[in-house]
């Protein structure tokens, strides 16, 4: 999974991108559920908050570091849930 640093600037252009509804206004800034967020593995060829992200803050989670297996593991998990 990725994830949002405090330099976001709360642009909100992210959030409608996503297509796993992973990304949400948090307390101080946008944020990404690590649960939801599969890195856009299995809908695209890049991560589309990443593409669009003016000031580049979305890295990957330390603490959610995953295979491209493991991730397409879980947007089938969400495609079922859905
Ligand atoms: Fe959503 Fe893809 Fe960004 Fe993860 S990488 S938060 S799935 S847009
Ligand atoms: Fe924050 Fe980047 Fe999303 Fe804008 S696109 S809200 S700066 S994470």
């Amino acid at each position: 999974a990725l994830m949002i640093t405090d330099e976001c600037i709360n642009c909100d252009v992210c959030e409608p991108e996503c297509p796993n509804h992973a990304i949400y206004l948090g307390e101080v800034h946008y944020d990404i559920h690590p649960d939801k967020c599969t890195e856009c593995v299995g809908h695209f060829e890049e991560a589309q908050c990443v593409a669009i992200c003016p000031v580049a803050c979305i890295p990957v989670n330390p603490g959610h570091v995953e295979s491209r297996e493991t991730l397409m593991q879980k947007y089938l998990r969400l495609q079922e849930s859905d």
